[in-house]
C-alpha cells in the first residue's frame, strides 16, 4: 500500500483541511463521528456554549478504555513563514505538514484507523471503547473535556483507563509518554509607592526598592522537593513593569508577574500563603528604613492543577505496545504544559498521553512523519487489543 493511500494519512489530511481554530470544530467531529457510527458506536453530541464535543461508546462492559483528544488547533501564525499553506495538508520528504498534524489530528486519525482494524478483527471485544473529543483544549477549556467528564459522571459512566493523543514524544515516536502534568499558577503583584523627584528622597516612596527583597526571597525559595513523578515546583518571574521613562522620576508603582509550575507536593493554598508571607517579610525592611507603609495587591490565576496517574494496566499495555512496534520502551514523564488529562485523572481513571513527536507543535510548518502516523495507529491498536480483548488482569 502506497503512502498516498494509507488510511491514517488520508484521514489526517481530511482533518487538517478543516481550519478548526478553537473553539470552531469546522466539521472535523462529523468526519470522526461518521467513521465511528459505521463501527456501531453510540454517539452523544455534547455542545456547550461555542464548543463542540462528543462522546462515543461501543459496548457496556468494563474495562472501559477511552481514547481522548481535541479537534481544535492554535492559529497558524505568520503565513509567509509556512512553506505550504497551514490548512492544505502537504507531504514533503516523508513528513505531513499542516496545522494540527502533530497536535493532534494525526493522533485522532490513528485512533480511528486503529479502532477500524481492531473491531473488524474482534467485533465482540470483551471490554468497551469510548471516544471523548472536544474542540476546546487549546483555549480556555471550560466547556470542553471538563464538561463532558461531568456529564459522564452524571450518567454513571466509569472510565477505567484513558489514552490521550497529545504529542508526548521527544525524538522518536513513543520514546516518552506522560502519566501526569504539573499545575500552572500565575500571580501578579503590584506594589504602590509615591511618585516624585529623585532629588527629594524624603518626598517619595520608591516601590522598585521595596520590590528588591521580595524578588530575591521568592526567587530563592525552595517550594518543595518534588517526588518520584515530578521535579521540584519552580517559580519564575516573567514580567516587571515600573518607571515613567524619565531618569529623574521615582514611579508610583511596580508590577511583577510570575508563574509557578507546581507538582503534587504543593497545594495552591500553600503556594499562595507562602508567597504572601515572603512579600510581607520582604516589605518589612523597606518600611522600617523609610518609616512608610507600602500597600500592595496580589492577584492569582489558576490555569490548571497538577495531576498524576499511578502507572497500572494501561501503562503496562502502552509500554509493551511501543516496545513491540518501535523496539524500545517509553520513558514515563510529567513534562510539558497542562493537558485535558487534568480533568479525567480525578475520576480515578488511569491516564496516559501518547502521541507524535512534539518538536514542531504550535510552530509554523508543524509536521509529523508519515511513517509515524502508521506506526502510531498500530501502537494504538495493540493497546486497544490488550485493554479490551483480554480478560482483565485481577
Ligand atoms: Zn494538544
Amino acid at each position: 500500500m502506497g503512502a498516498s493511500t494509507d488510511p491514517t494519512l488520508a484521514l489526517a489530511c481530511d482533518l487538517i483541511r478543516r481550519p478548526s481554530l478553537t473553539p470552531d470544530d469546522a466539521g472535523c467531529q462529523d468526519v470522526l463521528i461518521q467513521r465511528l457510527q459505521a463501527l456501531d458506536f453510540t454517539i452523544q453530541h455534547l455542545p456547550y456554549g461555542e464548543v463542540s464535543n462528543f462522546w462515543a461508546q461501543r459496548g457496556k462492559a468494563r474495562p472501559l478504555l477511552v481514547l481522548a483528544g481535541h479537534t481544535d488547533v492554535v492559529p497558524a501564525g505568520p503565513l509567509e513563514h509556512w512553506h505550504s499553506p497551514p490548512f492544505e495538508p502537504t507531504v514533503r520528504a516523508g513528513y505531513l505538514y499542516g496545522r494540527g498534524a502533530a497536535d493532534m489530528k494525526g493522533s485522532l486519525a490513528a485512533m480511528i484507523t486503529a479502532c477500524e482494524r481492531l473491531i473488524t478483527a474482534e467485533p465482540d471485544h470483551q471490554g468497551s471503547i469510548g471516544f471523548l473529543v472536544t474542540s476546546d483544549e487549546e483555549g480556555p477549556a471550560l466547556d470542553g473535556t471538563a464538561r463532558v467528564v461531568e456529564w459522564l459522571q452524571g450518567q454513571g459512566v466509569i472510565i477505567d483507563a484513558c489514552l490521550l493523543g497529545e504529542p508526548s514524544s521527544h525524538q522518536q515516536l513513543g520514546d516518552a509518554v506522560r502519566n501526569g502534568r504539573r499545575g500552572s499558577l500565575s500571580g501578579c503583584l503590584e506594589i504602590q509607592g509615591v511618585q516624585g523627584h529623585v532629588a527629594y528622597p524624603q518626598q517619595v516612596r520608591n516601590p522598585i526598592h521595596a520590590a528588591g527583597a521580595i524578588i530575591d526571597a521568592l526567587a530563592s525559595e525552595i517550594w518543595d522537593q518534588g517526588n518520584a513523578f515530578f521535579p521540584p515546583t519552580s517559580f519564575q518571574i516573567s514580567n516587571i513593569h515600573a518607571g515613567t521613562g524619565a531618569d529623574n522620576v521615582v514611579p508610583d508603582r511596580i508590577e511583577i508577574q510570575f508563574n509557578f509550575r507546581f507538582c503534587t507536593e504543593s497545594t495552591v493554598d500553600a503556594l499562595q500563603t507562602r508567597t504572601q508571607q515572603l512579600i510581607d517579610a520582604g516589605l518589612a525592611p523597606a518600611e522600617l528604613r523609610s518609616g512608610q507603609h507600602f500597600s500592595h495587591r496580589l492577584q492569582w490565576r489558576l490555569a490548571g492543577r497538577p495531576f498524576v496517574s499511578t502507572p497500572g494496566r494501561l501503562a503496562t499495555a502502552v509500554s509493551s505496545a511501543v516496545n513491540h512496534e518501535c523496539g524500545y520502551c517509553p520513558e514515563l514523564s510529567t513534562a510539558g504544559g497542562t493537558s485535558d488529562g487534568r480533568f479525567i485523572a480525578p475520576t480515578g481513571a488511569e491516564v496516559i498521553e501518547l502521541g507524535p513527536v512534539n518538536a514542531s507543535i504550535h510552530q509554523v510548518n508543524e509536521r509529523v512523519a508519515v511513517a509515524d502516523l502508521c506506526t502510531l495507529s498500530r501502537v494504538y491498536e495493540h493497546i486497544l487489543r490488550t485493554m479490551v480483548c483480554c480478560e482483565p488482569a485481577s
